[in-house]
């Protein structure tokens, strides 16, 4: 089969490799219809995940089942099905808390890098890394996909690929951030970064009650997008003092909850000196720490994007000053995703206008330079296998 992988950093190669085959009881082969990047796959593409060995990337897809293993009761051949990001078994410790990106299970040999950053048993993502459980992911014609019982869920035919696979990640993630807030309604929700999952925070926001939703980026056609898609006030950052500018709007409170939807990109040159000596220089959480600066007393900080290293400046006592409520994490996509297909279903949420690119599998290599690059207006890309 035809699939996208990572070979080195920036070098990505549509390939020919070995089909998947059912190793377990509980797995499922899917032939993939549609599959997309996302911004945890640039962190793997620019090298701040290393990964020693090729592997087939992709954490976002859906597609039709084409085999099941013995265990499998309740999928059969041609169902249409999506498919949550992270791999979890259901049953274990963790899974029965609700903590599915935690499963003790799927990923038994977390390791980190000499130094340690991360032992024990941990979270397992498709196509994400020897770190995260190093399967294959699903940016391929073909995906196995292990515990198949507990994660894929069935789509109705009458909606698009387009209308639903965003159910695998960016909608429940974005869903999440705004979930851990607990809002009662009638709250200011800054979300910094309009990229996708963003984008699908600041919907969320909206569908949980918010009575002001502000999109802050420092590219001005995503800045657009956020108007456009979610309806949102934006910030450019580059151009004013956005937490300035929050508190103003706030009449000097700050907002009931900050979203970082950016993550350890925010400045990826101090990033990147970190990531050789396995620590974070002040700098490298400059997003979090606005959420922190722009967060009213007593708010919620929900840290959606990815933070792979430590940090030793961590304004603990800003934290603690305010008494901010600081979530984050994978986020528990297995949780939320019925009730967000029922959203779907019943026209509450679109999705599918944050696509700007739809193209062949086999362009998947210069599509992670452009959307990496920010270029061609690129905010999401669709694979076609
Ligand atoms: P993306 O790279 O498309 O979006 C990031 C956005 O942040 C961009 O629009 C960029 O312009 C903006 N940005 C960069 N620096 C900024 C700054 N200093 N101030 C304001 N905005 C800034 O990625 P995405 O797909 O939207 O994902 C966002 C983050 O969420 C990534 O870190 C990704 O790994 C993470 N993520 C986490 C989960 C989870 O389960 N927690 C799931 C999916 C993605
Ligand atoms: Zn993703
Ligand atoms: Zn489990």
């Amino acid at each position: 089969m035809k699939a996208a992988v990572f070979h080195n950093p920036k070098d990505i190669r549509v390939d020919t490799v070995e089909d998947p085959i059912i190793e377990e009881s509980r797995d499922a082969i899917l032939r993939v219809t549609s599959t997309a990047i996302c911004g945890s796959d640039l962190h793997i593409y620019n090298g701040m995940f290393p990964q020693p060995r090729n592997m087939v990337l992709g954490h976002e897809f859906m597609g039709i089942v084409e085999e099941v293993g013995r265990g499998v009761k309740n999928l059969k051949v041609g169902d249409r099905v999506v498919v949550p990001f992270p791999i979890s078994c259901g049953t274990c410790h963790f899974c029965n808390m609700s903590l599915p990106t935690h499963c003790e299970n799927s990923n038994t040999e977390h390791y980190g890098p000499e130094g340690g950053l991360l032992k024990g048993k941990g979270a397992a993502l498709f196509g994400y890394t020897d770190l995260y459980g190093g399967y294959n992911g699903g940016q391929a014609e073909l995906v196995r996909v292990p515990y198949a019982d507990y994660g894929p869920r069935k789509v109705p035919e009458n909606l698009t690929d387009e209308q639903v696979l965003f159910l695998t990640d960016i909608f429940p993630t974005g869903w999440a951030g705004i979930d851990w807030a607990d809002m009662k309604g009638g709250e200011t929700v800054v979300v910094w970064g309009c990229g996708p999952v963003g984008i699908m925070a600041m919907k969320s926001a909206w569908l949980r009650g918010a009575k002001r939703v502000i999109g802050v980026d420092i590219q001005r056609y995503r800045l657009e997008i956020a108007r456009k898609s979610a309806n949102a006030e934006t910030i450019n950052a580059g151009d004013v003092d956005a937490v300035e500018l929050i508190r103003e709007l706030t009449g000097g409170y700050g907002a009931d909850v900050c979203v970082d939807a950016v993550g350890m990109e925010a400045d990826r040159n101090a990033l990147e000196k970190a990531m050789n000596v396995l620590q974070m220089e002040k700098g490298s959480m400059k997003v979090l720490e606005k959420c922190f600066d722009s967060v009213r007393r007593g708010g919620t900080v929900s840290v959606l994007g990815v933070y792979g290293t430590p940090y030793n400046n961590f304004p603990l006592h800003q934290w603690f000053d305010k008494g901010i409520i600081l979530k984050g994490g994978q986020a528990w996509v297995h949780n939320y995703i019925d009730h967000l297909l029922d959203l779907v279903k019943t026209g509450k949420v679109v999705l599918d206008d944050i696509i700007t690119h739809s193209v062949p599998l086999a362009d998947a290599a210069k599509m992670y330079d452009i959307f990496n690059k920010k270029e061609d207006n690129c905010l999401k890309v669709i694979l076609k296998p």
